[in-house]
């Protein structure tokens, strides 16, 4: 299996930190015992407003369990979509040939082949290319946003190597992993809901994405299909139960975030009178509008109120790579404005919104050092601060409020899932070993959220039960899940 190499890293930029000493230096503050003091009650009062003792785990969990419900309801007032994806078959094992894949998420563009090879080689090769979504493509046209992915496609797919091949006459498939929430209509279309993740891109919300993206394959003079539209969750589950069977749900915890299950065709009153053959169908959660119980704060408050998005996407705002370091940013002001957490003057910089980004909160938290000189560094480098030791461990204690949040809360949504399901079909989940497969660069390179979320299942599942549930992680199982889609999904699936 070979793999090429990024041709942009997409995240390397969020590490380009200076570590020249020159360039900040810890200050001598006289006054550092009586900083504590005055930032005391403020970080008391976060790690109250954010606390996730089992009890509020518990409430969380119940709820999501019965927003599940209404979402699969025909009427009832929801705040989960609960979409049906139309994907009622996972792979098999059995898909041949040559798939593309193409991946949108929130901050990274991915395109992808592999050549499958039947139950016995399974996938004989693959190759991807990766790179960050340019900022302004954001804010612009839905054209440009699908010009940008046509023309990456159109490269990648002129430099396909011989260890890729088509059968003559065939067209090369697609399966489009399309990362926010979208109606689907049908295997191979659907329309945009709403933008999420910071995207307000006019104009394409209502319209058929796979549309879209076929004017701009046009529009490149690229003769490819599409064969199937998945959501990312739907690729990682595809992804993951293709080699493990006991895969049951998958999450994804990113820039967004959102889950996905297998659900069976009768728990879902909105569906009947439609005949689906195989029972069941995997349904998107969309579980990032959900917003019960959750432990919010003044800081979660402010954000949500600047953002484009005001009063939506309140669980994915708790819990997702994008928002987490803008919590923390905004904590962090209120603490030197407040309490004078940094000396008297509060540098310009910190008062500017996502100056601090997750991956910053991440590389802070793995900073072992007796004078945590990697957290002044990042500190000063992203938000301009001059830190002395106490306002460091103050704000890595910030930090870990936030992320043990998140991580937590998390972790009561798969448990909400997981009580959902098996309260529907007894021991499908709880008599067996059940697989979560989690994928997203949140999850996958952040050690302390991944333990938190951890903790969090065990707690509310208690040991013994926990014990058969393995919460795993699915590295690129999108990628490789949309391609198998599209393979299950071919026009030549007769053919395999
Ligand atoms: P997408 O959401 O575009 O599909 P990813 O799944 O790769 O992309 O997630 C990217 C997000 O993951 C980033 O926006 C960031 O919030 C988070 N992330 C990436 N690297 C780290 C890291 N080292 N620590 C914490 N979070 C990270
Ligand atoms: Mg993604």
């Amino acid at each position: 299996m070979s793999v090429a190499a990024s041709f942009s890293p997409a995240l390397g930029s969020f590490f380009s930190l200076s570590r020249s000493p020159s360039r900040f230096r810890m200050t001598l503050q006289s006054n550092s015992v009586s900083v504590t003091a005055t930032v005391s009650p403020l970080l008391t009062k976060l790690k109250r407003d954010c606390a996730t003792p089992l009890p509020v785990l518990e409430e969380v969990a119940d709820a999501m369990s019965a927003q599940m419900r209404s979402g699969l309801a025909l009427d009832a007032p929801t705040q989960l979509p609960m979409i049906p994806t139309y994907v009622q078959n996972l792979p098999t094992g059995n898909e041949k040939g040559l798939f593309y894949a193409l991946d949108l998420g929130g901050t990274n563009f991915r395109v992808l082949r592999v050549q499958l090879g039947g139950k016995e080689e399974r996938v004989i090769a693959t190759e991807f290319e990766q790179g960050p979504i340019p900022q302004h493509l954001m804010f612009g046209t839905t054209e440009e946003l699908f010009d940008f992915i046509a023309s990456g496609l159109a490269k990648f797919a002129e430099k396909e190597s011989d260890k890729f091949h088509l059968p003559p006459g065939r067209t090369r498939e697609i399966g489009f992993t399309f990362s926010f929430p979208v109606k689907q209509t049908s295997i191979d279309s659907g329309t945009l809901i709403k933008w999420t993740k910071g995207f307000a891109i006019s104009g394409t919300e209502g319209r058929d994405v796979v549309a879209c993206l076929n004017e701009a394959l046009k529009r490149q003079g690229l003769n490819m299909r599409v064969s199937a539209l998945v959501n990312d969750t739907v690729g990682t589950l595809a992804g993951a139960e293709y080699w493990d069977n006991d895969v049951m749900v998958a999450v994804i915890l990113g820039t967004g975030t959102n889950a996905c299950y297998v659900e069976q065709i009768n728990a879902i009153p909105k569906l009947q009178g439609h005949v689906f053959p195989s029972g069941r169908m995997i349904i998107s959660t969309e579980w990032g509008a959900f917003s019960t119980s959750l432990p919010l704060t003044e800081f979660d408050e402010e954000m949500d109120a600047a953002s484009i998005n005001p009063g939506e996407q309140i669980f994915e705002k708790t819990i997702s790579g994008m928002y987490l370091g803008e919590i923390v940013r905004r904590a962090l002001l209120k603490m030197a404005q407040v309490g004078g957490l940094f000396g008297k003057s509060v540098p310009q910089k910190l008062t500017m919104p996502f100056t601090l980004r997750t991956p910053d909160l991440c590389a802070m938290q793995q900073d072992n050092s007796v004078d945590l000189q990697a957290v002044g560094s990042i500190l000063y480098d992203r938000t301009g601060v001059e830190s002395n030791l106490s306002a460091r461990k103050i704000v890595l204690e910030v930090c870990d409020t936030v992320i043990k949040r998140g991580g937590r809360l998390a972790g009561a949504g798969i448990v909400g899932i997981l009580q959902k399901m098996e309260e529907d079909s007894k021991g499908i989940i709880f008599g067996k070993r059940t697989v979560v497969a989690v994928d997203g660069g949140l999850y996958e390179n952040y050690p302390h959220y991944r333990a938190y979320l951890q903790d969090s299942v065990t707690e509310l599942l208690g040991l013994e039960k926990s014990n058969n549930v393995v919460i795993q992680h699915s590295k690129d199982g999108s990628g490789i899940g949309a391609a198998l889609l599209a393979a299950s999904n071919s026009m030549y699936k007769h053919q395999f």
